[in-house]
């Protein structure tokens, strides 16, 4: 069989990747060994604008959240879901230095976050005991719709192959790579943790992340907005949440823990004044990487070899802006972003 491109891995990264390329009628296989604790399958699609104590913007996020919108509601509509719903923030003051913080930056940045008057609003829900600011908007992708929904359609169409990929079967041609009996012009790695083991792209900086979250049952928690103290819960189905998350830098294996899962259990208790019933627990790796920005490109060196990873905690935002300059740049040569072309490490990838 001969294709143009060969794609590693249907998570948020493969799925986007694929998408354009089907918009732009290139031939493509994706093969997905279908992980069901990948970082896509356990994450909550939380896009929000700001990040750390200092509550500053993310980077690049107004003109990913300009293109992602029209993006997914694109991506959306073309599978019959709803793929991204806009919500607010309520974040609850961890203590009153931090109600202070919000207070100051809400002052300069009075167009995303607010500190709403009514501040007893939720007393009726949850304990809190200094107050809670408001981000708006912020927003929620239906990672679960969107990625079975696209593999459905891919599998319909014979451009999906469940299978682990075994990079030792995979050889490099005068034209382009071969595996098994594809033949394709290039073969674009979007595995996730796995190419930190990929012979080509081991030597990136990848820094992998591990994170847990478990969902639990509840009636009285409103869907429309996410909540944040330490942790944040969002709703995913009716009367079903999703409470995450923690970021382990060491750790053993991709399982879910019991210190993680007493954690939240005793946060909850502590938090929550209607009741709930802990159903599930899940723990998958994070992509991410030392300079916390996206790994994407043609490697250096072996010009058909190409990657699209590192998305961090923050796959939901950054995949498709990326996804969309990588087909760019392997269709019409347009220019990678420089902090996000794997360029930048060259010298590295070279060895
Ligand atoms: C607990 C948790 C919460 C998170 N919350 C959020 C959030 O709210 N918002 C947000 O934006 N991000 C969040 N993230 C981060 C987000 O999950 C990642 O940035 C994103 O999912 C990375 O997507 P990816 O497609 O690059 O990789 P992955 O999701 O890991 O996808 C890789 C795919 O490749 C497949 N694969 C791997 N190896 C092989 C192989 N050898 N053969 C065949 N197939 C293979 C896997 O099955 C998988 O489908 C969270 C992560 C975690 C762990």
């Amino acid at each position: 069989m001969n294709i143009e491109l060969l794609i590693i891995g249907q998570g948020i990264s493969g799925t986007w990747l694929s998408y354009y390329l089907q918009k732009e009628k290139r031939s493509f296989i994706v093969i997905d060994n279908n992980q069901p604790n990948s970082a896509s399958r356990i994450a909550a699609g939380i896009i929000n604008p700001v990040t750390g104590r200092r509550i500053v913007k993310t980077w690049m996020i107004d003109e990913l959240i300009s293109f992602l919108i029209p993006a997914y509601k694109e991506l959306g509509d073309h599978l019959n879901i709803n793929a991204i719903d806009e919500k607010s923030l309520i974040d609850f003051h961890p203590t009153p230095q931090m109600k202070l913080a919000f207070d100051e930056r809400s002052k300069e940045n009075a167009d995303f976050l607010y500190q709403p008057e009514d501040q007893n609003r939720y007393s009726d829900i949850y304990n809190y005991d200094f107050g809670f600011g408001e981000v708006n908007p912020c927003y929620v992708v239906n990672l679960k719709e969107i990625i079975s929904g696209w593999r459905k359609r891919l599998l319909a169409a014979d451009q999906l192959i469940e299978e682990e990929f075994d990079i030792d079967k995979l050889m490099q041609t005068e034209n382009g790579i071969s595996y098994k009996a594809i033949n394709a012009e290039k073969i674009i790695f979007c595995d996730g943790i796995n190419s930190s083991q990929n012979p080509f792209f081991k030597n990136l900086p990848f820094a992998l992340n591990k994170g847990e979250a478990i969902l639990f049952e509840s009636t009285g928690i409103p869907t429309t907005h996410i909540f944040k103290k330490g942790m944040m819960i969002t709703s995913i189905e009716e009367n079903l949440f999703w409470l995450g998350s923690n970021y382990l830098w060491e750790f053993d294996d991709d399982k879910p823990t019991e210190q993680f899962k007493k954690q939240t259990e005793t946060l909850l208790k502590s938090w929550l004044k209607v009741p709930f019933n802990i159903i599930d627990h899940k723990a998958s790796v994070r992509p991410a990487n030392v300079e916390r920005r996206p790994f994407v490109g043609l490697h250096p060196v072996h010009k058909n070899i190409g990657i699209l990873n590192g998305m961090g905690t923050k796959g939901c935002s950054l995949a498709p802006f990326f996804a969309k300059q990588l087909v760019d740049h392997l269709l019409y040569k347009k220019e990678i972003l420089p902090e996000a072309d794997i360029k930048r490490f060259s010298k590295i990838l070279a060895r």
